[in-house]
């Protein structure tokens, strides 16, 4: 049937009118529910073995135009649409983002979802269907206040399935029931599955705040998404979220084996497992635990899930490695003690270094030292990353198994990231080079040949505008937000932390400002976006925020500043947020103290939209700097090595670094002296900005006052470079050429050949 005849029978059907009469909302209703059947109606992808993709968050963000990409529909629909007088964009504004991810290590799972049923893979995600996304961020007189999301309307794209399984808790026992959602390859006939986990009888009313009464475990299990991506504050509902997802997930997987007609001892030839950060690392002892239930031995569950299990590290800030009590794990899931108890008896039986315990000698379960011992993989998520994991983090575990090790830097999907986010350069490059791209985002490279090609490089500088005043126009008419198109874009978005350093881009904006209230103008009208959200109980985060607001609040109010230099913060930056902001950046912000970021995922979205990376030779930056060359790229900063040693030997907080020395210095110390300056506690609250102040200049843990010199130099030479416009569009333009070894594509090829081999 053709599809204008099916969204006809659709809207006929569910509303009683023609598409024509068909408001929004409705018509939106009706195209979720085309696109979720046609989605839902392809086969999976065969193979001999199946990947499963266990994670605690799936950023998603809106799945319409994705899908009908992904579906070969979007031309079409877009077109339908138009004949009725309608926009797809409009449409599709009325579409809810499911938030269920805090940031980058979230919405990494999502773009591989969509790599691996892009190449055909069979490979599933396995989740939770958290009922209150991540937080809405809102600000009230320069805070940030955090409201509840509820993303799931009456029609979305969850699909139930009937299937549940039973998860038993110390003390009682819950239903896990099963919705999916469907994940459509592009362009191949095939569709994975999201497994989204959630309780049999959510509570309906929001859950603020995350205190919780154990009784509610039945109803609020779901909840929420746990509103920090890096530091866990040693939470029970996290342990029973966490153990809920993998022991519903285990047995989905055995359940699923059987089913594929394959015997339990087979396990680890038909199924990998990928566990994304150490928050599903209890599938090891459960699987182990539901094995030796069905009558396996101990020493064969242990080698089936050696052989099923790989690892992916995230992150190297001590405080995010996963350390539960065992006291907990006896509260929540006391069927896996003994399971973990054994593990641990083995491993310290093979290898006596504490280093490498699996229950230290604090009955602290070490949850990524259960993973390194009992599965055949650990990936870190950039070189440098890698490197750092294997020659000083996780060293001990190297030593003992080198073979283990291996690095996957990250990707994006440019399916999502490129395509779909800035349609105008998409067009031009296949103007250029033809959409082969589109499939082999390697052959992005042939726009290399076009580097001297005066009317592809104003063309491309036309696009950039054009996203630019597109921004504008959005920030005006939803947040009130007044910028000028003609200024440089300087964006930094992401989550909130100190160790991003949104702070250090603060003390640029007020070096700026403090330069042209003394009549020092700028090379370029500049404006800096910033957006971000902090978790909930991230005081420091806060201080912040509230610094950048009170700075944007300043200079609006400045007539003197504001045509030469404007500050905004975008409210509830998120994944829709990310897809407008991106395309219109000229100068892409990826500061991070050196060593701190593993990898980052938002420089490669940046990169590939033509924005110029201003960074430090931290996570994936680095392979950035190495593939564009140093013509088209900023870089600055201390470099990781020296960064580390600066963590070591020294007093009196262990550190060699002493803030004090950087402050001391009159360029750095009028900038931190201004957050307490007349000026600004005239309009923000004071002790916040006297909080901050202290902390930068007798603390500083991520180092800012030690790079901002260099960061404000370069900074500078960005700004001055930009004037010249052809050279700075060959910059734009080697950016998107080289962007192609970041598409998850590439990633996820190489997960495959290296770590999971389905094919
Ligand atoms: C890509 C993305 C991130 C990750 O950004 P980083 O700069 O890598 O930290 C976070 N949030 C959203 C909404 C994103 O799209």
């Amino acid at each position: 049937m053709q599809l204008k005849e099916q969204l006809f029978q659709t809207t006929q059907t569910r509303f009683g009118c023609a598409p024509d009469q068909c408001d929004d909302r409705q018509l939106y209703e009706a195209l979720l529910i085309l696109t979720r059947r046609m989605a839902q109606d392809r086969p999976t992808p065969k193979g001999e073995r199946k990947l499963y993709y266990f994670s605690a968050e799936f950023l998603m963000g809106k799945l319409l135009s994705n899908n009908l990409l992904a579906l070969g529909l979007h031309d079409e629909v877009k077109a339908l649409l138009a004949d009725l007088g309608r926009d797809l964009g409009v449409i599709e504004s009325m579409e809810p983002e499911p938030s269920l991810g805090n940031g980058g290590l979230g919405r990494l799972a999502a773009c591989f979802l969509d790599s691996i049923a892009a190449l055909g893979l069979p490979g599933d995600g396995v989740g939770l269907n958290y009922h209150y996304g991540l937080f809405k961020q809102k600000f009230d007189q320069g805070r940030q206040t955090e409201v509840p999301d509820p993303w799931m309307e009456a029609d979305s794209w969850l699909i139930p399935t009937g299937i549940s399984f039973d998860v038993p808790f110390g003390g009682f026992t819950l239903k896990a029931v099963l919705y999916d959602i469907a994940i459509p390859g592009a362009n191949n006939g095939y569709a994975n599955r999201l497994h989204l986990f959630d309780v049999a009888q959510p509570a309906d009313a929001p859950w603020v705040g995350i205190d919780f009464d154990k009784g509610d475990i039945a109803h609020r299990l779901t909840s929420f998404l746990y509103p920090d991506d890096s530091d866990e504050a040693g939470r029970l509902l996290r342990v029973y979220q966490q153990y809920f997802m993998v022991s519903a997930g285990a047995q989905l997987i055995l359940s699923e084996l059987e089913g594929r007609g394959y015997a339990l001892n087979t396990l680890a030839d038909h199924v990998a497992i990928q566990i994304n950060d150490t928050h599903p690392s209890m599938v090891i002892p459960e699987l182990i635990r539901l094995l030796t239930g069905r009558g396996m031995s101990f020493d064969e569950a242990l080698d089936q899930v050696r052989r099923t299990c790989a690892y992916t590290n995230h992150t190297i800030l001590a405080e995010a490695l996963e350390k539960w009590p065992l006291s907990f794990i006896e509260k929540v899931a006391p069927g896996i003690v003994p399971v973990i108890r054994e593990l641990d008896r083995r491993m310290k039986g093979a290898h006596p270094d504490p280093r490498v315990a699996i229950i230290d000698g604090e009955n602290r379960v070490h949850m990524a030292h259960m993973d390194i011992h009992c599965g055949y993989s650990v990936n870190g998520v950039a070189a440098l990353h890698t490197e750092i994991l294997k020659n000083s983090e996780l060293k001990p575990f190297c030593d003992i198994y080198p073979e283990k090790f291996n690095n996957k830097t990250n990707g994006v999907t440019l399916r999502r990231w490129l395509e779909a986010c800035d349609p105008e350069l998409a067009a031009l490059i296949d103007s250029c080079i033809g959409p082969d791209w589109r499939r082999d985002a390697k052959k992005l490279e042939k726009l290399l040949d076009f580097q001297e090609d005066g009317a592809v490089l104003d063309k491309l500088l036309e696009v950039k505008q054009h996203n630019k005043n597109q921004l504008c126009r959005v920030l005006w008419a939803t947040q009130g937000i007044e910028i000028d198109p003609q200024s440089v874009f300087d964006i930094q978005v992401k989550r909130l932390h100190e160790y991003k350093r949104q702070q250090m881009n603060a003390l640029y904006v007020i070096h700026k400002y403090l330069e042209i209230k003394a009549g020092k103008l700028p090379e370029q009208p500049v404006t800096v976006l910033f957006g971000a959200k902090a978790a909930p109980a991230y005081v420091m985060a806060k201080h912040i925020i509230h610094l950048i607001l009170c700075l944007q609040k300043l200079i609006d109010s400045d007539p003197q500043v504001r045509p030469w230099l404007r500050v905004a913060m975008v409210e509830n930056y998120n994944v829709t947020w990310a897809e407008r902001l991106i395309p219109a950046c000229d100068i892409s912000e990826q500061i991070s103290l050196a060593s701190k970021e593993a990898s980052g995922t938002g420089n490669m979205k940046f990169m590939a939209n033509g924005a110029v990376t201003l960074g430090t030779l931290d996570g994936a930056n680095v392979e950035i700097a190495q593939l564009v060359g140093e013509d088209n790229i900023y870089t600055f900063g201390r470099h990781s090595d020296e960064v580390i040693g600066l963590y070591k030997g020294g007093e009196p907080d262990g550190r060699a670094y002493r803030p004090l020395d950087c402050y001391h210095r009159p360029a750095v110390e009028k900038l931190v002296d201004f957050i307490v300056s007349p000026e600004l506690l005239a309009i923000g609250d004071p002790a916040s900005l006297s909080a901050l102040w202290r902390d930068m200049k007798y603390k500083d843990w991520f180092m800012a006052l030690l790079d901002v010199e260099d960061y404000i130099a370069a900074k500078d030479r960005c700004l001055k470079d930009y004037g010249d416009r052809r050279a700075w569009a060959k910059k734009m333009l080697v950016n998107i050429a080289k962007s192609g070894y970041f598409s998850s594509d590439r990633t996820i090829e190489q997960y495959n050949q290296d770590i999971w081999k389905l094919k």
